[in-house]
């Protein structure tokens, strides 16, 4: 059977197998059943996405068929394709995934936007050398992410979960066999940032904040992604007071603390940052217009 052949059939299948709307909360991803399908293939064939799609005449052997069956048999069961693949595209690097840890998500590429552009201001009226830390750091995509765009600053990353310590570990090794990482990188374990030590210009985090019964629903859907990375409390904000007061005492006079939040959460959460002594706490919007980030300043005079 042709390339072309195998991918069509591979598409009706997905779409006829999966819950669009399980897909749609719970996997990370949007529902694409082409996409999937392709993404799956290439990874049977060992070629890039544009490379399979330039090769539709081309035969599938009995072999790669079975493979590819394998494959398409986990994204028909709920499996998030980051998960089959075992890498996600993150502010375009590829992140190693597994079980261990949340699948990055694209509007927490806002999250990094931001702190990047903040640490730029804090360089340009303070000077360095720059500390920053990451928090409920799961993959490592925000903290790493920041380390590889500005490769003159320490950065350190922190997470309750051992197994999701390991997978950024990983990719702090991949990233630096790529070139794309040049310093090193401290990964700690840590319950928030108890046993993180130490000042910081700037503290980020992606903490979980769906609200646990929306956990449920999510999980009743399929996911296999990790309870400790998406469930958090009764209202979602369960972490989000304790991270910053102890987020206030760890950042320099300047510093700044930015969260990522759910679309809901972003009068609350500005209040427990304001609680915590933080200033000019601002909310900001996504691509899709959500409120997605929290951002709060330590002032010099406090
Ligand atoms: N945005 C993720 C979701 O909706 C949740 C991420 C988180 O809890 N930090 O699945």
């Amino acid at each position: 059977m042709t390339v072309r052949k195998v991918l069509a059939n591979a598409a009706i299948l997905l779409a006829g197998g999966v819950d669009p709307d399980a897909a749609d909360v719970g996997l990370g991803e949007r529902f694409n059943p082409r996409l999937d399908a392709s993404l799956l293939l290439a990874k049977t064939l060992g070629l890039a996405r544009h490379r399979l799609l330039a090769s539709l005449s081309d035969q599938v052997t009995a072999a790669d068929a079975t493979v590819f069956d394998a494959l398409l048999s986990r994204r028909l069961a709920g499996e998030s394709v980051a998960y089959i693949l075992g890498s996600r595209e993150f502010y375009g690097r590829p992140f190693l995934v597994d079980h261990r840890v949340l699948v990055p998500r694209p509007e927490t590429e806002l999250l990094v936007a931001l702190a990047l552009g903040f640490l730029d201001s804090f360089a340009a009226h303070y000077g360095g050398p720059l500390r920053c830390h990451d928090a409920c750091t799961g993959s490592g995509c925000v903290g790493l992410t920041i380390a590889c765009q500005r490769p003159g600053l320490s950065v350190s990353l922190s997470d309750l979960s051992a197994g999701a310590l390991a997978v950024a570990a990983a990719n702090i090794r991949a990233l630096q066999a790529d070139g794309e990482l040049l310093g090193a990188v401290d990964c700690l374990e840590s319950d928030l940032l108890a046993a993180v030590p130490g000042t910081y210009c700037l503290i980020t985090a992606n903490p979980p904040y769906v609200d646990s019964t929306t956990t449920d629903v999510i999980f009743s859907g399929g996911s296999v992604e990790p309870r400790l990375a998406l469930d958090g409390g009764a209202d979602g904000l369960r972490l989000y007071g304790d991270l910053a007061a102890q987020a206030y005492q760890r950042l320099v006079a300047g510093g700044a603390l930015l969260v990522e939040i759910g679309e809901e959460q972003g009068a609350a959460v500005a209040a427990l940052f304001r609680q915590a002594g933080f200033r000019d706490v601002g909310v900001k919007q996504d691509l899709a217009d959500q409120d997605r980030v929290v951002i709060g300043y330590k002032h010099e005079a406090d």
